[in-house]
């Protein structure tokens, strides 16, 4: 049966002797893939809706049509819930086509990370606006990263994001690209209002919010740092996540190095 898949555990047992435990995963395995699919293809069929939906709010336009004046409100809400709703669909998507891949089938680009950030920081800066963030990039390597550069960018400028919807008016963000003798790093700090302990395992699941009317209100899907974590393990990288609650947090991506 091509379709099988067993687990093999092999753990010592007394003094000279071999426990070997075999699982049938098939079903396990295959009632994922049926999960998989069904997030995957109802992302994807929200899609269109979404799209016509949010074409005809574009041409809804009180300063075209005076009539609308009385509604201006309402259709801004309607806006802004369908560029919420737009985001959880790319999100969500973007989880589902991350979940299909696996280490050999990503692709390996040359990445260039200090330009990369750069221009990370840039949009930051304007995400920011006028909520006045000091926001610095300190380039500590030119070392490149070998992957996806679409999938690397969209972890990165979670990371930075995050920490610019999170940080009170004012704070300041650090961002480094450095390397030591094992690894390559980038690390994001913030001065903002850090998060406590017992949060922090579980930051990575899906829709986890440790204050879910913030982050609703930061237009936040819920999904970000899901798709880093997946994004890390498909670069052979991992996540790390420091924080003290009313001094900041540090998230850091962390990536071996290969001789
Ligand atoms: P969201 O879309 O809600 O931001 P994420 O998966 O990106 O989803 O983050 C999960 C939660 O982690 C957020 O809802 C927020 O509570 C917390 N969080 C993430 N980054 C920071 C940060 N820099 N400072 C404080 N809390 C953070």
């Amino acid at each position: 049966d091509e379709n099988l898949m067993l687990n093999v555990h092999i753990t010592p047992y007394n003094n000279d002797q071999r426990l070997v435990i075999i699982r049938n995963i098939t079903e396990k395995h295959r009632l994922e893939r049926v999960r998989q699919d069904f997030v995957a293809n109802v992302s994807h069929e929200l899609r269109t809706p979404l799209t016509v939906i949010r074409g005809y709010l574009e041409m809804l336009d009180p300063e075209l049509y005076p009539e609308l004046k009385s509604v201006e409100k309402p259709l801004s809400m309607m806006r802004h819930q369908a560029l919420n709703m737009g985001r959880l669909v790319d999100d969500l998507l973007l989880l589902s086509r991350l979940d299909a891949k696996d280490l050999q089938s990503s692709t390996s680009q040359q990445i260039e990370v200090n330009s990369m950030l750069e221009s990370i920081c840039t949009e930051a800066k304007a995400l920011s606006g006028d909520k006045g963030h000091t926001i610095e990039f300190h380039s500590q390597s030119n070392k490149k990263l070998v992957g996806s550069e679409k999938q690397i960018r969209s972890a990165f400028s979670n990371l930075v994001f995050n920490a610019v919807r999170y940080t009170q008016k004012g704070g300041r963000i650090d961002i480094y690209w450095k390397e030591t003798e094992q690894n390559l790093v980038l690390s994001v700090s913030d001065n903002g209002p850090g998060i406590k302990q017992e949060h922090i395992p579980r930051l990575t699941e899906r829709f986890y919010r440790v204050d879910p009317g913030r982050s609703r209100e930061q237009g936040g899907t819920g999904l970000g740092l899901a798709i880093v974590k997946h994004v890390l393990e498909l670069h052979d990288g991992y996540l790390k996540v420091e924080s003290t609650v009313g001094k900041g947090s540090t998230f850091s991506c962390v990536f071996r190095l290969h001789p």
